[in-house]
């Protein structure tokens, strides 16, 4: 299957979830995650009319897409790995969604790095909804504050909430629970799913599903 067909299929099922759940497939965004992969890998996907991506990494994402960028000047690139605060001037820079704001040090960065270059992104708040001492994500009950701070203290265009279940549960609660928590704080977007569970995902209400391994191939 090539990448075109990849992405084909993918659309497929967002339609199927969403006729399942009673929503309008243009609500979902697909987010294809191309962290790992090759400019000459991600191409093809453009080349096929597709413009939203997701990378984990700045540095890695500095060497690849500024060249992609330059041929489909309309490719959104989404961060959607952890953002150490020393590399947020990169970051804002190159990405146009940054998905990991996850606490107050970092968010006061992005504000003012958006002021020094004159730029603005939106913002996702990484919820950690497992709890998980080793990811990244603010504790649910901090999450409240931390999108106050961001929209009054530092200006930020939050648009929504993020979160990456833990490996070992059902997704589903943790998708539910994401949802409830953005209801209560007026946001729309809803960043949840992965290859494994974008279907579940959408049946409880993601806006974002982010896409690697079923577009691309399986990562080394
Ligand atoms: C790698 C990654 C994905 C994509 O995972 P796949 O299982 O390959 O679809 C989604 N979200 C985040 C935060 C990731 O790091």
């Amino acid at each position: 299957m090539s990448i075109r067909d990849n992405i084909a299929e993918v659309a497929g099922s967002i339609d199927m979830a969403c006729r399942r759940a009673d929503r309008s497939a243009a609500d979902v965004q697909l987010v294809a995650v191309s962290k790992t992969w090759s400019a000459d890998h991600i191409r093809p996907a453009l080349e096929a009319g597709h413009r939203v991506f997701g990378e984990n990494r700045v540095q890695e994402a500095q060497q690849k897409w500024p060249v992609l960028k330059d041929d489909f000047p309309d490719a959104r690139l989404h961060l959607i790995g952890s953002l150490q605060s020393n590399k947020t001037a990169d970051a804002v820079a190159l990405f146009d969604v940054i998905e990991t704001v996850d606490r107050p040090k970092l968010a006061r960065a992005i504000a003012s790095e958006q002021e020094r270059q004159n730029r603005k992104v939106d913002c996702f708040i990484q919820v950690n909804t497992g709890e998980e001492p080793q990811k990244g994500g603010v504790a649910p009950n901090d999450a409240g504050p931390l999108v106050a701070l961001c929209r009054e203290e530092a200006g930020l265009n939050v648009v929504g909430l993020m979160c990456i279940p833990p490996a070992d549960e059902e997704p589903a609660p943790h998708f539910a629970f994401l949802r409830k928590l953005a209801r209560e704080m007026g946001l729309n977007a809803l960043s949840m799913g992965m290859s494994a569970d974008y279907p579940v995902a959408i049946e409880q209400g993601a806006t974002h599903v982010r896409v690697g391994t079923a577009i691309f191939g399986q990562r080394r």
